[in-house]
């Protein structure tokens, strides 16, 4: 006699797989045809590199990195680039497939690009972290440009990584190329408006969310996993521009919670100080796990994948998950979620504000002029809102959870475009 043993099903977490299954579901609801499908479940280009850096002490350091190029049917591929210790090909992949569904959800005239370094960058020097950007650009120089495929910062990327970068990249030409890259700081051509891009456009999503909702987003209480640019900007602009309190922040070495609110510009000044939000007075600890199950109105993931799957997306009693992050949510997870009546802003739309104003600032850099604080806001809202509801009524119409809403948008445009440049 055979004796069964249950087997529990792991969940496939690679990030690439489930962009390529969620494109799948799409194709599917769309009727894709299939040639296409089969063409947009995979990048048009990839290229590997190795990079020899000197360090410090004379030595010298071999880094792998990364650049996706997606699909550039609707334009020239854009997408940041990742310094992570945990870097891998099929990270990049995933990230710069989510680029390029990011760019056709907001309509702008972009493809899907990413790129990647595996380093631990706070294990750097300033100097060993200028030559690694300067030797990554070096390598991958040969593939992008103002009209090819745009970088821009993303996790342990900054604005002088940036500026490192277009610098390497001007060099190489003998001119200057600003408008290579975005996200550089203003005196090198960066837009008014880039920093806080990434939480203004998802908490402009979080607002269109509460009308359709009927939930006032007044004192509503909201919790962020991840408190670097997204986490950060996302508890500073919350209060100002939703009336929302922070109550739970955390990075990756833990978190805080205090029920009657964080002083957002306080807790970002102890982080700046001590290098963690861990150890900040007038709040109790709290890990990264339980901080998601948090009952609050709005969770914020933003730090990286994976993070709400289908062993905790039972456990998450916020009304509204906004994801600043890429990839926090399993397609497992996501079901669950809709299941359980949690409103999900899903990362290509809500965490789209940072490359729409990065296109905002090669346009500013293309035609030389550059616009006010207040022009960058009004036209990202203009993008964002009319995002939401392309989304917010696709899926409602179809009867779907609104990531598959999103990919539905996003995939037709970028179907159509293959099409009619006759591709397949
Ligand atoms: P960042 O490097 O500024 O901040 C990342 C934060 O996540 C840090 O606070 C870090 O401590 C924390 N973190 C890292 N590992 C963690 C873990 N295991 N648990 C909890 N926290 C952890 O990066 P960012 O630019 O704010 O990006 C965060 C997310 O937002 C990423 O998924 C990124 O792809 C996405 N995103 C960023 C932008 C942008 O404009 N910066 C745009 C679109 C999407």
């Amino acid at each position: 006699m055979v004796t069964l043993v249950p087997v529990h099903r792991q969940e496939d977490l690679n990030p690439f797989d489930i962009a390529q299954s969620q494109l799948d579901e799409a194709a599917a609801i769309l009727q894709l045809e299939p040639a296409v499908h089969a063409y947009l479940r995979e990048p048009v280009r990839e290229l590997h590199v190795t990079l020899s850096i000197r360090m410090d002490d004379g030595s010298s350091r071999i880094f792998k990195g990364f650049r996706v190029q997606y699909n550039d049917s609707r334009g020239p591929t854009k997408g940041g680039i990742r310094f992570h210790p945990e870097e891998t090909i099929d990270t990049v992949k995933a990230l710069a497939a989510w680029m390029t569904w990011k760019c056709a959800v907001v309509d702008i005239p972009l493809g899907g690009g990413k790129g990647g370094v595996i380093c631990n960058p706070k294990e750097l020097s300033t100097n060993e972290l200028e030559r690694l950007s300067r030797a990554y650009i070096r390598q991958v120089g040969r593939i992008i440009g103002p009209e090819m495929d745009i970088p821009a910062p993303d996790v342990y990327t900054t604005p002088q990584i940036m500026a490192w970068m277009a610098d390497e990249y001007s060099i190489i030409k003998g001119q200057n190329q600003f408008g290579v890259i975005t996200g550089k700081p203003l005196p090198l051509g960066g837009s008014k408006g880039r920093e806080d891009a990434t939480a203004r456009g998802g908490l402009y999503c979080v607002r269109e969310a509460a009308k359709v909702l009927d939930f006032d987003t007044q004192g509503a209480t909201m919790a962020i996993q991840g408190f670097g640019n997204a986490g950060q900007f996302a508890a500073l602009l919350g209060p100002e521009l939703l009336g929302t309190v922070t109550v739970a922040v955390s990075d990756s070495q833990g978190g805080i919670y205090n029920p009657d609110g964080l002083n957002a510009a306080d807790v970002i000044a102890y982080k700046k100080q001590h290098g963690t939000v861990v150890g900040y007075p007038n709040a109790q600890p709290i890990s990264n796990a339980d901080l998601l199950e948090l009952k609050v109105d709005i969770l914020v993931p933003s730090a990286l994948e994976n993070v709400i799957t289908s062993e905790n997306a039972h456990c998450i009693k916020a009304k509204i998950v906004a994801e600043l992050a890429n990839g926090p949510t399993t397609p497992e997870a996501d079901k669950i979620l809709y299941e359980n009546g949690v409103y999900v802003i899903p990362d290509f739309l809500c965490n789209a504000g940072g490359v729409t104003v990065s296109y905002f600032e090669m346009v500013q850099n293309a035609y030389g002029r550059y616009w006010s604080e207040k022009t960058v806001h009004e036209r990202l809202n203009e993008k964002i809102t009319n995002a939401f509801h392309a989304v917010h009524d696709r899926a409602r119409n179809l009867q779907v959870h609104n990531r598959l809403g999103a990919y539905c948008v996003a995939v037709s445009r970028v179907a159509e475009a293959v099409q009619l440049r006759g591709w397949v």
